[in-house]
C-alpha cells in the first residue's frame, strides 16, 4: 500500500515502514533507542517489531489500560529515560494502543523540551486513528486527555499483522471511530451500513487513515474543520469518563459508539439529519455494541463531565453535528432538554 504523507511525517505501511524507520535511524543516528510496551503488546508485539529491527535499543514497560494514562505513568517513564541517559538525541518508539501513542508522545514531546517518537500502532483504533494527527496526551482530574500537545512523530508505521492477538471487542472497539470517519466523510459509507460482519480490511483500514490524515493536514490545531472528527466525542467522552472507574468501564469506541447515536439523534432534530439514517445507523452500531446502561443519576454526571470539553466556548456546550452523511457543521449550541431527549432515545427505544 502506498505511503500516506502527512504534514511533517509520513505514514508507511508494512515492511516499508520498517525500511523507513531503518534509514531514519541511519540518518539521525540516535544515542538511545527506548520501545514504549505494556505488559500486553511486550509479549504480542515486540516480537514482531524486532523481527524487523535490528538495533541496540531498552525495552520501556508501563501497566496496560486507560486508567494508567496519567501524569504518574509518565512520571515513571520521564524517570525511566533520566536513569538511562536519554538525552536530546534519543529516540522513543511507541509500540501500542492509543494508550501508548498518546501518553508516549506526550512524554517524549516534553522530555528535554522534546525528542523524537515515532509510532507503532497495534490496535486497529489506534491504526486508522490515534496514532495519526499528533494529538498526544493524558488524563487528568477524571478528564480524557486534559493535559497533552500537538506534536508530529517521526513517522508511522502500519502494520496489520499486530491485529491477529487483538480481542474482538478492541476490534469492534477501533470500529466505532472507522464508522465515524465514513460517516463524516460519506466515504464507504454504504458499503460499512450494509454489512453487519467486517470490522476490518485492507480497503476499510486505508480509507479511514486518509479521512483522518486529510483532515488534520488541513487543520492539525482544530480552529474548524479538524473539530468534525470530534463528532460523538462530546458525549461520548463523557461517558468514557463517567464510566472510568466503575467496574462497567467502557473502550473508548464503544463510549463513541453511544455518543454517535445520541449525536445523530440531536442532527435531526437541530440540523434535520435524515431520521430513517438515524435509526438505520442505531440498528448497525448495534450489532456491534451493547447498549450503556445509564441510570437518571449518571444522566446528571454526563452533563457536568460535557462541560469540561474541550470544544466548548463561553461555558456552552457545543457539539459537531452533521446535515447529511458527509457534510458536517461544527459549534452547534444545543439545550438541555434536547440533549436529554436524544440521551432517552438511545437509551430506550
Ligand atoms: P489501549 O491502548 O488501551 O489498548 C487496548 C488494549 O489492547 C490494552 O490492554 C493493550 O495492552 C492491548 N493491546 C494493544 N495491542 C494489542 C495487540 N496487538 N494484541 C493484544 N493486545 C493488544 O486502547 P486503544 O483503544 O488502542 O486506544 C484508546 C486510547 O486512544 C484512548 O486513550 C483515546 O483517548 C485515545 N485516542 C487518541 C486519539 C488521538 O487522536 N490522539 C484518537 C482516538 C483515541
Amino acid at each position: 500500500m502506498k505511503e500516506i504523507v502527512s504534514s511533517n511525517y509520513s505514514i508507511f505501511f508494512n515492511n516499508d515502514g520498517y525500511v523507513k524507520l531503518q534509514d531514519l535511524i541511519h540518518k539521525v543516528k540516535y544515542s538511545n533507542i527506548f520501545i514504549l510496551v505494556d505488559e500486553n503488546t511486550e509479549t504480542k508485539c515486540l516480537k514482531i517489531l524486532l523481527s524487523n529491527f535490528n538495533q541496540k535499543f531498552s525495552v520501556i514497560k508501563i501497566k496496560s489500560g486507560e486508567e494508567n494514562k496519567n501524569l504518574s505513568t509518565c512520571n515513571y517513564v520521564w524517570s525511566f529515560l533520566n536513569n538511562s541517559n536519554a538525552d536530546r538525541k534519543s529516540l522513543l518508539i511507541n509500540l501500542g494502543g492509543g494508550v501508548i501513542t498518546d501518553m508516549g508522545g506526550f512524554i517524549a514531546s516534553t522530555f528535554n523540551r522534546g525528542i523524537d517518537f515515532i509510532n507503532i500502532p497495534t490496535t486497529l483504533l489506534s491504526i486508522i486513528d490515534a496514532s495519526i494527527g499528533s494529538k498526544t496526551g493524558v488524563n487528568f482530574n477524571q478528564l480524557k486527555n486534559n493535559i497533552g500537545t500537538f506534536t508530529d512523530p517521526k513517522l508511522v508505521i502500519i502494520d496489520k499483522k499486530y491485529l491477529e492477538t487483538l480481542d474482538e471487542k478492541n476490534l469492534k472497539s477501533g470500529y466505532a471511530e472507522i464508522f465515524k470517519h465514513s460517516l463524516i466523510s460519506g466515504n464507504l459509507f454504504v458499503k460499512l451500513i450494509n454489512d453487519s460482519k467486517t470490522i476490518f480490511n485492507d480497503e476499510i483500514i486505508y480509507n479511514s487513515i486518509n479521512v483522518k490524515n486529510n483532515i488534520v493536514k488541513k487543520d492539525r490545531n482544530e480552529s474548524n474543520l479538524r473539530k468534525s472528527l470530534n463528532f460523538g466525542h462530546t458525549i461520548g467522552h463523557a461517558y468514557e469518563s463517567l464510566k472510568m472507574n466503575k467496574s462497567d468501564k467502557l473502550l473508548h469506541g464503544e463510549a463513541i459508539a453511544a455518543g454517535m447515536i445520541i449525536e445523530l439523534y440531536l442532527s435531526h432534530v437541530v440540523l434535520n439529519f435524515p431520521k430513517k439514517t438515524v435509526n438505520e445507523c442505531k440498528k448497525h452500531l448495534g450489532l456491534f455494541f451493547d447498549k450503556i446502561k445509564t441510570t437518571d443519576l449518571e444522566i446528571n454526571e454526563l452533563f457536568r463531565l460535557m462541560k469540561f470539553d474541550k470544544k466548548n466556548f463561553k461555558k456552552k456546550i457545543n457539539f459537531v453535528l452533521l446535515n447529511e452523511v458527509g457534510s458536517f457543521k461544527t459549534d452547534v449550541n444545543v439545550s438541555k432538554e434536547i440533549i436529554i431527549e436524544a440521551i432517552n432515545y438511545y437509551i430506550k427505544n
